[in-house]
């Protein structure tokens, strides 16, 4: 079961199938050809899904959590049991080899069903001989779901299990860069629900400002580029809808002389170009301690050039294409800008000369106002930055508009703890990086977020709060 190949893709609304009169392509970015179609939803279409997921809320508000945990649960076995199709579909659209597409398949049914591990709680804020007050933890209504091209299927999960366990219903919508996976989820999951709670549509580029400007929508929980965001939230003001945002990074690792290079040195490339640079919380920035920058860069730049980049469909490729041409062009463009600006580049190993791909790149101690530094590359391109002095690292790491998470690499663990207590992130990884779980808040600080996914407070951003004073004397 679930290994063979499907090549018509139809979104979710009100519990059935839809497809529309126009289409748009998906390209696979290991070839920059299209290889199949994606519906694109029309103003009418979004109304349709609206409107059911509307008319479906009341009814799945009611439904005992413990019914609306089995679905989700349900959701997950089913995605399980399809995970070859899903992780070769995967792979064509998003471009990942079919090991870490695997993962993220596998990681989205893991992520579901341990969502329902978490509780809702009702708090109770005062309990005297003559009241109680309760303040419960109530759905919103209709949300709006926005997902980008990097992690397309586990990013659509972080937003579907809290919005439905929290007892909303949702209107999902996936990149129009990799939108087949997440429709495909859709077709199969669908009917472990009634029938209106999970619709997900797909579009091109202006979906998305009509799904933020519906009014129909209570909350937009959006991940996406800071810029996009901003946009959001200028949206959402109008009709003061709730909106959790999770944005951009430019996250510093800052490795402390003590560290062993031999035993660090692969998770630290890894956490650099895993998914071939396009991760929020790749490290974006690795500031180097002057003792060690020689090594370390050295041997960075000889595993470079041992890994094997290519179409990720051919097994023994560790990572694959940049996903689309615009995001291609973007860090083109910022390798040119490096190399026009006489900065010193140590490349990788040869990359396909067709399709979007670009050799892994590593920028030899650029200056800390270079495009390469200053900039989110959100792609195979690395600089490293030499420093030899704590309070000075500390200033230069944090000297960015964006705050999402950080790593500290040291074998002094107090030390390098109180060094993480200094970095203006959401997140510090000590002696490890690109962790997260369903029960650890990920929220951005500065411009990389607004609220928070997983965890209670990831699922109470599903939720508002509602408070009910009960006299216990009669009067
Ligand atoms: P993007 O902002 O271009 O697009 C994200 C989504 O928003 C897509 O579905 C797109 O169609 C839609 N969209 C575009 N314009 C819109 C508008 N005006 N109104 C509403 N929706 C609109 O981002 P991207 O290029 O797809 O993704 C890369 C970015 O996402 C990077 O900056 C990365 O750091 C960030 N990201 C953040 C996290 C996180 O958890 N913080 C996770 C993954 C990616």
């Amino acid at each position: 079961m679930g290994s063979q190949a499907v090549d018509t893709f139809c979104m979710t609304i009100d519990g059935k199938s839809v497809l529309t009169e126009l289409t748009i392509p998906v390209i696979n970015p290991a070839t920059g050809s299209p290889f199949a179609h994606a519906p694109s939803a029309t103003a009418d279409d979004l109304d349709i899904a609206v409107a059911a997921a509307a008319r479906a809320f009341p009814a799945w508000r009611d439904t005992p959590m413990v019914e609306r945990k089995a679905a989700l649960i349900d959701a997950a076995g089913i995605i399980e049991a399809h995970l070859a199709e899903l992780t070769a579909l995967f792979t064509r659209e998003q471009g990942r080899p079919i090991e870490g597409a695997k993962g993220e398949i596998a990681g989205a049914a893991m992520w579901l069903k341990a969502t329902t591990m978490l509780d809702i709680p009702v708090d109770v804020t005062e309990d005297t001989e003559t009241r109680r007050i309760e303040v419960h933890h109530v759905p919103l209504g209709v949300v709006c779901g926005i997902v980008p091209w990097n992690f397309p299927v586990l990013l659509a999960i972080w937003k579907i299990a809290p919005a439905l366990m929290a007892g909303n219903t949702l209107v999902l919508k996936p990149s129009p860069f990799t939108p087949l996976t997440t429709l495909r989820i859709g077709e199969l999951i669908r009917d472990c629900f009634p029938a209106g709670v999970l619709n997900i549509i797909s579009g091109g580029d202006e979906l998305g400002p009509l799904m933020t400007a519906h009014k129909g929508f209570a909350k937009i929980t959006f991940t996406g580029s800071s810029a996009t965001g901003r946009r959001v939230m200028e949206t959402a003001a109008k009709d003061l809808k709730r909106i959790t945002l999770e944005l951009g990074g430019n996250d510093a690792a800052i490795v402390m002389p003590d560290v062993d290079i031999d035993t660090i040195a692969e998770t630290l490339f890894h956490g650099a170009f895993h998914n071939t640079g396009q991760v929020c919380v790749v490290t974006k920035r690795m500031f180097i301690h002057a003792d060690i920058y020689d090594r370390l860069r050295d041997r960075l730049h000889q595993l470079a050039r041992q890994t094997a980049v290519g179409d990720g469909a051919d097994q023994g490729n560790r990572y694959g294409p940049i996903q689309n041409k615009i995001q291609y062009d973007r860090v083109v463009n910022l390798i040119e800008d490096a190399r026009s600006a006489g900065l010193t580049l140590l490349e990788g190993s040869p990359v396909p000369d067709r399709g979007y791909f670009v050799p892994l790149t590593l920028v030899d101690n650029p200056p800390d106002d270079s495009r390469v530094v200053v900039e989110e590359a959100f792609g195979p391109v690395l600089p490293l930055l030499k420093f030899s002095d704590v309070d000075d690292v500390v200033s230069r790491a944090n000297d960015t508009e964006y705050g999402l998470s950080g790593a500290v690499w040291s074998n002094d663990i107090v030390q390098a703890t109180a060094i993480a207590h200094r970095l203006d992130t959401g997140t510090v990884w000590i002696n490890q990086n690109l962790q997260s779980t369903p029960f650890t808040p990920l929220a951005g600080a500065k411009q990389s977020g607004f609220g928070q996914e997983n965890g209670l407070a990831g699922l109470l951003e599903f939720t508002r709060p509602k408070s009910i004073y009960i006299p216990k004397v009669v009067s």
